[in-house]
């Protein structure tokens, strides 16, 4: 077990500077660019391929290879503090590798995620569906279904998975389908969907409010067809699951709930990237801009504003590395995933509109990054479980009642 630090190890501080380098240099002067054309940035990304920070080598060893969790945060941070859809766009693939790992056998992780990146000559993406047009946080409500076909050993996949990002795009699509429409949300498992399999396809391309470098769009599956070995966890485990299931024994919720605690403070790390980008450029701003004879900070009212910025993001970021560290070396108490990612979402959103306020009418404008900030930060009250969500996941965790 390693021990609780707010001092980061020779290793972090490296891929630190090393993250924050490529934002400042290729992220965030690309920034504007993608943010106008709504368009998945392929240059950038595959840029970031050829130094390893988009692979699957590097999630890997964000994930794995570092006992204090910190690892992941920290870089994600940087990478966000370049640009949140950019970022989006390095990130999404993780999205299905989580899934992979979440479910997966070790034959299906070695198998699948390394395509799910490629290589820096040819990158590959990947995606992971879950949400659906009548289906967002009520994961219950899924239509999509999965039914096996054994006369060919073949799970055939039907329905419409809606807000995916890389959907339609990605090369290897993860899909969350109901197997047992009775069990609801205990009735679900997951699919691997390989590369050029028919019958998937895109559907509409949202355009956004924010991240809007980040490809998002419906993913329509019509009797998609994958081999057997494409059911995540296997067949044997999957019926034994189900089985425990009708009966009334309980489930691994508790294993689920950790699982989903512990992709949280990453996510967290993401809209805290956002806010410190706010925060520096409204600092330094305030620092330069003169009104009335004075520069704009020597106001308490706006020196004010800062402090509390400050403040904010340094509260976030303690709970962001608390919950990392308790997601690698110990177990939630009270939700303490939730409580980071809820904060950030939170902080990023305020923290981007005050830094608006504190630019006046230059806030205001595309010529200006805080604008696109304030509109990249909101999205991380939404995705990966809303701000409601988050609330539902703590005060039942701190009271123990089944809270609705
Ligand atoms: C840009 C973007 C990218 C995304 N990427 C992905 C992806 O890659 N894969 C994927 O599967 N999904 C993805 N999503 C979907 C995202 O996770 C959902 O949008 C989110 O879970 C909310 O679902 P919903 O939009 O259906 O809202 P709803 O669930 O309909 O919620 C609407 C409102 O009701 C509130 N609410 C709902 N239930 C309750 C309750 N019980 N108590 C209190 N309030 C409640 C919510 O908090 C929200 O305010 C993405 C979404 C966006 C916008």
């Amino acid at each position: 077990m390693a021990e609780f630090s707010l001092e980061l190890n020779e290793d972090q501080l490296q891929i630190q500077k090393w993250v924050h380098e490529f934002a400042a240099d290729v992220i965030r002067p690309a920034a504007p660019e993608w943010d106008e054309r709504e368009e998945f940035p392929y240059p950038v990304v595959e840029q970031a391929a050829e130094i390893g920070l988009y692979g699957w080598e590097f999630m890997a060893e964000g994930m794995s290879g570092d006992p204090t969790g910190l690892t992941l945060p920290v870089a994600i941070e940087e990478l966000f503090w370049g640009d949140a859809g950019i970022g989006m766009a390095i990130m999404g693939s993780g999205l299905a590798a989580a899934g992979i790992v979440a479910s997966g056998t070790p034959e299906q992780v070695i198998e699948w995620i390394p395509q799910c990146y490629g290589t820096p000559d040819k990158i590959g993406l990947g995606a992971f569906a879950a949400s659906e047009p009548d289906a967002g946080s009520d994961v219950a409500g899924y239509r999509t279904r999965a039914v096996y076909d054994e006369a060919t050993d073949e799970w055939v996949l039907n329905g419409t998975k809606a807000w995916i990002t890389n959907g339609g795009i990605a090369d290897v699509h993860v899909v969350v389908a109901v197997v047992d429409p009775e069990l609801g949300s205990k009735g679900h498992a997951s699919f691997v969907v390989p590369p050029g399999t028919k019958g998937l396809s895109m559907g509409q391309k949202y355009k956004k409010h924010g991240i809007r470098a980040s490809h998002t769009a419906e993913v329509v599956l019509d009797d998609v067809r994958v081999p057997g070995r494409c059911l995540l966890g296997g067949k044997e485990k999957l019926d034994e699951r189900l089985a425990r299931v009708r009966r009334g024994e309980k489930g691994n919720a508790q294993a689920a709930m950790q699982t989903f605690e512990a992709t949280r403070p990453a996510v967290g790390a993401q809209a805290l990237g956002v806010a410190r980008a706010a925060y520096e450029y409204a600092l330094d701003y305030a620092k330069e801009r003169e009104a009335f004879g004075r520069k704009i900070i020597m106001n308490q009212s706006i020196a004010f504003m800062l402090a509390d910025m400050a403040t904010e993001i340094d509260a976030t970021r303690m709970l962001i590395w608390r919950a990392a560290w308790l997601g690698k070396n110990g177990q939630f108490k009270n939700a303490e995933g939730s409580m980071a990612k809820m904060k950030a979402g939170r902080v990023a959103t305020w923290v981007t509109e005050r830094a608006i306020q504190i630019l006046g009418g230059y806030g205001y404008v595309r010529e200006y990054p805080v604008e696109r900030w304030h509109r990249d930060a909101k999205i991380h009250d939404i995705f990966e479980g809303t701000e409601q969500i988050q609330q539902l996941v703590i005060s039942r965790a701190i009271s123990g009642l089944r809270i609705e």
